[in-house]
């Protein structure tokens, strides 16, 4: 059972391009209620499910509270932008890099859509910088985003610093229609 039906955007993603492995370290920005976390624990093994196969990591991120998750490790209170949420997670990180970066981050809707717009694809901006020095080289990031006018100026920047970058559309999220994902794969490589 997952805790948030955005569940299945992440399944419907990952089943299609697999992006998430065992043994994989996953960084999961926006992750309260936690259902994103929940796929990315089952995909990496990080609660070590299965024995043979390698133990992954998984840390989400949120300004939210996040109810304990078995294989995850939180970053609750902890807002994207700040440059101190950047020093927590290298502290837990402690030398390692990730092997993908997710997000499903929504800024709080103004109602005014180009703001709410703006707002979210500066987050998205802020997480990049932090996949800039936390992605091994050949990782990937999945991010939502939502239409307009900055949405082609993320995708640009994307494909700056990632060798293949997409735009992908979820059955599951069809409803809500100006969503959409940016997949980036082969980071700096
Ligand atoms: N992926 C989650 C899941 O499956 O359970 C749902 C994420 S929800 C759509 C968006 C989340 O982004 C909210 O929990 C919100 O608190 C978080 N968020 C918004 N601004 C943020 C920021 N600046 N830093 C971290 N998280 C943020």
């Amino acid at each position: 059972n997952y805790r948030c039906r955005s569940a299945f955007k992440l399944l419907e993603i990952d089943d299609r391009y697999k992006v998430l492995k065992p043994g994989f370290t996953v960084i999961d920005c926006g992750a309260a209620p936690g259902a994103w976390s929940q796929v990315a624990v089952q995909r990496v093994n990080s609660a070590g499910q299965d024995p043979a196969l390698p133990k992954g990591r998984v840390i989400g991120i949120d300004l939210l509270h996040i109810s304990p998750l078995e294989g995850a490790e939180f970053l609750a209170m902890h807002d994207i932008t700040m440059a101190s949420t950047l020093t927590a997670l290298e502290k837990l990180l402690s030398g390692a890099q990730a092997h993908a970066f997710l997000s499903d981050m929504a800024p709080n809707a103004t109602g005014f859509r180009e703001l709410d717009h703006e707002r979210l694809v500066s987050m998205c901006l802020s997480m990049l910088d932090m996949a800039d020095r936390l992605l091994k080289p050949g990782g990937s990031l999945i991010c939502k985003c939502w239409d307009g006018a900055l949405a082609n100026k993320l995708q640009q920047k994307l494909s700056t610093l990632f060798k293949d970058v997409r735009k992908v559309k979820p059955k599951a999220s069809r409803k809500e229609s100006s969503e959409l994902f940016f997949l980036a794969r082969m980071f700096k490589t």
